[in-house]
């Protein structure tokens, strides 16, 4: 009794020191003055600015230099060799250091209006370039069932949920299931990305995606495996295109060439083969 008791007057506590002294931006630590519904301060989500200017056509690789957009159709060096099996991709914007916090609270921290604050921006790209984006369901990139039963909830959903509403576009979360696990390890490299996620999806049995044209979403854009291997199996199953949109965009400036390895390409239909 008496260590409910103490319970209740510690959450109480809690509850009223955090109106009295609001918790501090999660990303930088500074004092939020804001009165924001984002425990997030202006100068961090001013930071999570948007791509702007030309980039590839299809994948949206923003271009550093304008020499690369002189082609009628601008590609990138992966675009131009059709490493991606997505019909077209956009992020909103640069995986850098704030956003990688800003998606860390999304996925570790289940920050939910974060999701709905990121679908707003992801709309706003759609809208921009309208025919790119035409689909007739919206499907978040799933984890590995082991890995959101751990997670207890896939961030890409929580992104997908609030901007398929927008968009008025059914949430086809149950779709997709990636049935082979990401290996523990944080970091991979460019290789060890698409190796581990080729043939690691399918469409869950009893579902349909033939004739659809299917909105994928996922939080980061890294080396683009993840949404080439999702566009593989939707389309081996039959769907009419698929267009990816994430929230950020790893921009490898060491290399001009992020996409697929060359000895990966040989077998472009691979999907559901390991
Ligand atoms: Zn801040
Ligand atoms: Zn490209």
């Amino acid at each position: 009794m008496l260590v409910n008791s103490v319970v209740i007057f510690r959450e109480t506590l809690e509850a009223l020191t955090s109106v009295l002294f609001p918790a501090p931006c999660q990303i930088c630590d500074s004092v939020l003055t804001n009165a924001s519904l984002l425990p997030i301060c202006n100068g961090c989500l001013a930071s999570l600015a948007p791509f702007k200017g030309p980039c590839c056509a299809t994948c949206g690789r923003p271009f550093l230099s304008e020499i690369a957009t002189d082609a009628a159709v601008p590609l990138c060096f992966a675009c131009r060799r059709s490493t991606y099996g997505f019909d077209s991709a956009r992020s909103y914007g640069e995986y850098n250091d704030r956003m990688s916090r800003a998606i860390g609270l999304l996925k570790y921290e289940r920050l939910t209006r974060l999701g709905g604050w990121f679908a707003a921006r992801l709309e706003e790209k759609i809208r921009a370039e309208p025919e790119l984006f035409a689909a007739d369901v919206a499907v978040p990139v799933p984890l590995h069932p082991a890995r959101q039963r751990e997670r207890g909830y896939n961030q890409a959903e929580l992104i997908a949920r609030p901007l398929a509403r927008k968009l008025k576009l059914p949430l086809g979360a149950y779709l997709l299931v990636r049935t082979k696990p990401r290996p523990p390890r944080l970091l991979l490299s460019r290789r060890e990305r698409w190796q581990t996620v080729r043939g690691a999806y399918e469409i869950r049995k009893g579902t349909r995606v033939d004739n659809l044209r299917v909105l994928l979403i996922d939080d980061v854009f890294t080396t683009g495996a993840t949404l080439d291997a999702c566009a593989r199996a939707l389309k081996q199953a039959g769907a009419k295109s698929v267009a990816g949109i994430t929230v950020a965009r790893v921009l490898s400036r060491g290399s001009a060439f992020s996409g697929r390895p060359a000895e990966l390409s040989k077998n472009q239909t691979s999907v559901g083969s390991i």
